[in-house]
């Protein structure tokens, strides 16, 4: 397991994605249902990201 992948999980949906997949929209958004508060998933700690 890599630890240096940034991954991602959506509050909302609880669907996880990476970095690169929200990349693509530009902005701080769940790219599976368009949720805009994403919490960070990284070595088993979850640290929430609001997007404003
Ligand atoms: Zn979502």
């Amino acid at each position: 397991m890599s630890e240096g992948v940034s991954l991602y999980i959506c509050p909302r949906c609880k669907k996880t994605f990476e970095h690169s997949e929200f990349l693509v929209l530009r902005e701080v958004r769940c790219p599976h249902c368009g949720f805009r508060v994403v919490a960070k998933a990284r070595s088993g700690r979850i640290k929430t990201l609001k997007a404003i």
